[in-house]
């Protein structure tokens, strides 16, 4: 009946049937699709969300405030002009590896793997290790990467609540490792968002109990008076991790992995080929070779660390956990911590809010150790806010 009346009105018609066509031509509602093929796990996840500075001193993200002077500037674009960018890297990156080696004192048996930050090195180990029903397994609070990347390949997450002042419970540890088997425990020394060292034998502990690998996460071992790169060897199962992103090289990415050559190897094959390109060798090997300049910038952030917190520790109604990093963790009166950061963000400065994290971090903000004039200015803001 109705097709009767287009009929008869063939302008009509001729509009009601295009109409259906570009309908059936348009795309169709990707959502039944990607209910259907995106797994579940991965729906489930939000995405790692960075907020944006603005113009606020960006005291959020553990970044060294520093720049190079303009001479050491000049000379490395002098040295980017000779880099051959129509041609793959060196895929194993080896001159770079050697100078990382010795900047790092990684013992001399020991393996060296590189990664796109140390970001990349977690997720090719969680990738060597994968399978059902397999575990990742760390402290809590710690590192978010850890969690987000077990998701991200299918592995269980499992995680132990850290003891008082943030430190190991060693019993619930153990008893986790004994009860899960978890294919790699994840300890980062010092702690993010912490800041604290775990105790080194409680460490040891663990390493002897494990079956599976233990990553020690040294992002911040240029802040800190402790380190395993040394102690390399005394078990098959450690492996230690760092990066140079906290120590002035963020925007390179570039981290690496240092442990037994047996373990590396199998690692290294769920690398992408070429995953450190030509740009970051180069640059990353000047900047080695200029280490003087990125270590007095970190002897710099660790005495005015100092500074921050007595600073910190003067006003009143804070908790302030010492710190072995280039941050510091404070902890706010009770119900406050919202309303102190959002102060400090409209007097223009970005520190990070772990209240919304919850658990052991009510309350809780973080604050990355800036240049005196940044630091002088979080603290004249924080007063305000308090
Ligand atoms: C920042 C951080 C990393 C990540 O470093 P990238 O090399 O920048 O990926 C790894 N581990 C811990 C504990 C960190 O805080």
């Amino acid at each position: 009946m109705a097709k009767d009346v287009f009929l008869e009105f063939p302008f009509v018609s001729f509009v009601v049937e295009m109409g259906f066509r570009s309908l059936n031509r348009m795309p169709r509602d990707s959502r039944e699709d990607i209910e259907h093929w995106v797994r579940p796990e991965i729906r489930a996840l939000t995405a790692y969300h960075v907020p944006d500075p603005g113009q606020c001193i960006k005291l959020d993200a553990m970044e060294n405030p520093y720049g190079w002077p303009d001479e050491l500037v000049d000379a490395w674009l002098e040295r980017l002009r000779g880099v051959p960018l129509n041609r793959y890297p060196d895929p194993t990156a080896r001159r770079l590896r050697d100078s990382l080696r010795a900047a790092m004192e990684v013992p001399a048996d020991m393996g060296i793997l590189l990664g796109n930050g140390s970001d990349e090195l977690i997720q090719m180990i969680a990738q060597t290790v994968t399978a059902p029903g397999r575990a990742i397994l760390a402290p809590e609070p710690s590192f978010v990467m850890y969690r987000l990347i077990a998701q991200v390949t299918g592995m269980r997450f499992v995680s132990v609540p850290l003891g008082d002042d943030f430190g190991l419970d060693l019993d619930a540890m153990l008893e986790a490792i004994e009860r899960e088997q978890p294919a790699v425990v994840f300890l980062a020394y010092p702690n993010n968002p912490t800041g604290n060292l775990f105790d080194a034998a409680a460490v040891r502990r663990i390493l002897a109990a494990a079956s599976g690998l233990v990553i020690v996460d040294e992002a911040y071992a240029a802040f800190a008076a402790d380190s395993f790169m040394g102690t390399l060897g005394s078990h098959s199962n450690l492996l230690v991790l760092r990066t140079l992103s906290k120590t002035g090289l963020a925007g390179l990415r570039l981290g690496l992995l240092a442990g037994p050559p047996a373990w590396l190897n199998e690692i290294d094959k769920t690398r992408l080929p070429y995953n450190i390109g030509v740009l970051n060798q180069a640059s990353a090997e000047f900047a080695l070779e200029h280490r003087s300049v990125l270590d007095a910038q970190t002897a710099r952030i660790r005495a005015d660390r100092a500074t921050l917190f007595a600073a910190l520790v003067a006003l009143p109604g804070l908790q302030v956990y010492p710190s072995e990093a280039n941050f510091i963790l404070f902890r706010t009166p009770a119900g406050r911590a919202d309303t102190v950061f959002a102060g400090l963000r409209e007097r223009g400065v970005l520190i990070k809010n772990l209240n919304a994290v919850g658990g052991a971090l009510h309350d809780c903000l973080r604050v990355t150790v800036g240049t005196p004039a940044e630091n002088a200015a979080f603290l004249a803001a924080l007063r305000a806010s308090l």
